[in-house]
C-alpha cells in the first residue's frame, strides 16, 4: 500500500478535526496529490449481482430519511431527483426574508450518503413516467439547455420508493400561476426575498403618485396555515426592524393582508393557538381577513369575495403569496390512472406503505396516503380467529390472545379508546351498566367496535410524518430477509399466518407556529400548549437540533445570531 493510499484511507475514516490536522499536515510539507484508492473496485461482483435493485425517486423529507437509514450493502440503491440537494422546508419561511441565507438550509444529498458503507447513484432528473408493469421508472435529465445532457434513460427496479412531494395548488384560480408567488422550493423563497426588496426600491422611486406606491407596498398571503402565517410573520418582522429604516420615507404606506377562505387562521392547530395568533397579528398591524375567497389575480389587483355577504372585492396588490394546500404531481397522476386510483389527491397505500395493488412499490410522505383498513370489514374473521374453542362466543381468555394483534393492526382502536378515555378492549366490551363480560357473542363484538373505524384520520401533509415514513420503510428493508422467516408483524386475521412487518404507526411529536417579534406558539404532546418568548426559544432549540449535518447546524445557528447582531441584509441580488 502506497503512503498516499494508505493516508486516504485513513483520511475518509477519520473524524473532521483530525482530517484537518492530516491536510494541514501535507499542504505544510508541500504535498499537492489526492489519493482515492478506490475501495469499491474490490466489490464482489457475484454478490453485486444479486443484491436487489432499489429505485428511490425524490431526495425531500421521505427519500433523504429513507436512505440514511437504509443498510445499503444489501442493496443496489439508485436516486433520482431533479435537486442534487436536502432543503430543511421548515425554515423557508426564513429564507425569504434574509432571516436565514439559502445554502445554510440545503445540504449535498451526495454528503448525505457518502457517510454511508457502500455506494448510492444519484441522477439529477425527474421521473417522468412510471412503468409498473415492467418495473421500470423513465427519467428526464434536468438539463433543458444542453442536449447531451438531456437524453432520457430508464432505470429497472425490484423496489421502488416514491417519494416525489407534492405540488402547489392553485385549484384553478385564474391568473395564480402567473402573478402570485410560491413556497414550497429554495428558489422561490429567493424569488419572494429579491420580490419583497424591489417592492420597496419601485416603491420610492420619483413620479410615483401615493396610491401607486401604496398598491407597490401591499404584500397579501393567500393561506392562513402554518406557511402563510409564518411568511407574514416574517415579512411583519423583517419590515419593522430592517426595512423602514432604510426606506423611511414609504414606512407609513407599508401594508400586509393575510387572506384566509375558513373562519380562522392555523385552523389545523389548538384554537388557543389560532386565537392567540389572530390576536398578536391584529395588534401588529396585519390585516387578517378570515372568511373571504380569492376568485381570481392580475398583476395588480386581487379579486376576492367575502362569503357572509357574497360582495366581491378588487383589492391593489405589490406581492402575493399563494399558499393554500398541496396538489398533485403529473408523475403521480398519472401513475394513479395506471393502477386504477384516478382521481384521488395522493397515492393510496397500505398500511405498510405498499401502494395499494403493486407490492413492489412503496410510497411515502406528501404523494402517499394510507388507506386504513377497517375493523368493521375483517370483524367476522376476527371473531372467528379469536373463538379457538369454536363456542360462538369469546371467552376474556380468547379476546385477551388477540388484543395486541388488534391494536397494532388497526390503529384507530387505540385512538378510539384513547377518545374514550378508556384503558383496554375490555372497558369497550362491557355491558351497558359497564360491567365488565365473561364472554361476548359476535353481535355484541360487533357492536362494541362499531364506532371504531370513526377515528380513522388521514395523516398531514408534513415533513414529521415523511421523515417517520421514510425511516420506518428503512428499517423494514433492512429486516427483509431476517422478517420473512421470522414474521414480526400481527395476525393476518383474513388468511392465517403474521404479516411480515408491524404496520407504519405515526408518533405525533406537536408542532410549531412562529409569529414574529420572538413569540411562538406551539402544540405539545400530551395536549399541551404554549405560546410566548420561552415557545420561541424551544422552537429554536428544536429546529437547530434536527438539521440534517452539523454543517447546516452551526450555518442556521450563525444566521440566526448574525441577525441579533447586524440585523438583515437587504441588498437585492
Ligand atoms: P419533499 O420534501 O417535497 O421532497 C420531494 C422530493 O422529490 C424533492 O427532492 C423533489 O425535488 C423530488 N421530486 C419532485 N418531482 C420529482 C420527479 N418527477 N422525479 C423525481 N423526484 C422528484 N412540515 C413540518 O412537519 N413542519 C414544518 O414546520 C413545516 N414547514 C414547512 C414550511 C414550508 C414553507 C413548506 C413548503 C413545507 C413545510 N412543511 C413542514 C411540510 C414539509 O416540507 C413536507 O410535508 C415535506 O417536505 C414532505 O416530504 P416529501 O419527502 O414527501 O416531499
Ligand atoms: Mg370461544
Amino acid at each position: 500500500m502506497t503512503l498516499l493510499s494508505s493516508l486516504g484511507r485513513a483520511s475518509r475514516s477519520a473524524p473532521l478535526a483530525s482530517k484537518l490536522l492530516l491536510l494541514g499536515t501535507l499542504s505544510g510539507g508541500s504535498i499537492v496529490a489526492y489519493s482515492d484508492s478506490n475501495a469499491e473496485a474490490n466489490k464482489n461482483e457475484d454478490q453485486q449481482l444479486k443484491k436487489k435493485k432499489v429505485v428511490v425517486l425524490g431526495t425531500g423529507w421521505a427519500g433523504i430519511s429513507f436512505l440514511k437509514d437504509l443498510d445499503i450493502t444489501s442493496y443496489d440503491v439508485q436516486v433520482v431527483s431533479p435537486q442534487n440537494y436536502f432543503a430543511f422546508t421548515p425554515l423557508l419561511p426564513s429564507v425569504t426574508c434574509g432571516t436565514v441565507e439559502a445554502r445554510s438550509i440545503v445540504e449535498s444529498v451526495r454528503n448525505i450518503t457518502k457517510k454511508k458503507k457502500g455506494e448510492i447513484e444519484l441522477w439529477e432528473a425527474d421521473c417522468v413516467k412510471i412503468d409498473p408493469v415492467n418495473h421500470k421508472v423513465h427519467c428526464r435529465p434536468v438539463f433543458k439547455d444542453d442536449p447531451e445532457a438531456r437524453q432520457e434513460f430508464s432505470l429497472g427496479y425490484d423496489y421502488l420508493i416514491v417519494a416525489v412531494g407534492a405540488q402547489v395548488n392553485t385549484f384553478g384560480t385564474p391568473g395564480v400561476l402567473e402573478n402570485c408567488h410560491f413556497l414550497k422550493e429554495v428558489e422561490d423563497a429567493q424569488r419572494i426575498r429579491r420580490g419583497v426588496i424591489d417592492c420597496f426600491e419601485k416603491a420610492i422611486l420619483p413620479g410615483l403618485t401615493e396610491e401607486q406606491r401604496r398598491r407597490k407596498l401591499h404584500f397579501v398571503i393567500v393561506g392562513g396555515g402554518p406557511t402563510g402565517v409564518e411568511f407574514a410573520a416574517e415579512l411583519h418582522d423583517f419590515i419593522i426592524e430592517d426595512i423602514t429604516k432604510i426606506y423611511p420615507s414609504v414606512k407609513e404606506l407599508v401594508k400586509i393582508t393575510l387572506i384566509q377562505s375558513g373562519d380562522h387562521i392555523l385552523n389545523s392547530f389548538d384554537e388557543r393557538i389560532s386565537s392567540f395568533a389572530e390576536q398578536k397579528f391584529t395588534r401588529d398591524g396585519i390585516d387578517v381577513q378570515t372568511g373571504v375567497r380569492v376568485m381570481s389575480v392580475t398583476d395588480k389587483d386581487i379579486s376576492v369575495k367575502v362569503k357572509s355577504s357574497g360582495e366581491v372585492i378588487s383589492i391593489p396588490h405589490g406581492l402575493i403569496l399563494w399558499s393554500t394546500g398541496v396538489g398533485t404531481r403529473p408523475v403521480i397522476s398519472d401513475f394513479m390512472e395506471q393502477v386504477g386510483q384516478g382521481g384521488r389527491r395522493a397515492l393510496a397505500t397500505n398500511e405498510w406503505l405498499q401502494v395499494t395493488g403493486c407490492e413492489n412499490v412503496y410510497a411515502v410522505g406528501d404523494c402517499a396516503s394510507i388507506a386504513q383498513r377497517k375493523i368493521m370489514g375483517d370483524i367476522a374473521n376476527i371473531f372467528k380467529a379469536a373463538d379457538v374453542d369454536n363456542s360462538g362466543t369469546l371467552t376474556m381468555e380468547e379476546l385477551q390472545d388477540v388484543v395486541d394483534d388488534i391494536l397494532v393492526r388497526y390503529a384507530q382502536v387505540e385512538l378510539y379508546l384513547r377518545s374514550k378515555h378508556m384503558r383496554n378492549i375490555n372497558d369497550l366490551l362491557a355491558d351497558s351498566e359497564g360491567n365488565a363480560r365473561k364472554e361476548v357473542d359476535i353481535e355484541a363484538f360487533k357492536l362494541a367496535l362499531s364506532e371504531v373505524d370513526s377515528q380513522m384520520k388521514t395523516l398531514p401533509a408534513t415533513a414529521q410524518v415523511a421523515a417517520q415514513q421514510g425511516a420506518y420503510l428503512a428499517k423494514c428493508f433492512n429486516r427483509m430477509e431476517q422478517c420473512k422467516e421470522q414474521p414480526e408483524g400481527p395476525k393476518r386475521f383474513r388468511t392465517g399466518g403474521h404479516h411480515q412487518f408491524r404496520p407504519f404507526q405515526y408518533k405525533h411529536f406537536g408542532q410549531f407556529a412562529p409569529l414574529g417579534g420572538d413569540q411562538a406558539a406551539a402544540e405539545l404532546p400530551g395536549d399541551w400548549v404554549s405560546a410566548g418568548r420561552s415557545t420561541q426559544w424551544l422552537w429554536y432549540s428544536v429546529y437547530a437540533s434536527k438539521q440534517v449535518s452539523w454543517r447546516t447546524r452551526a450555518l442556521v445557528v450563525s444566521d440566526w445570531t448574525r441577525r441579533y447582531i447586524f440585523g438583515r441584509d437587504s441588498s437585492r441580488i
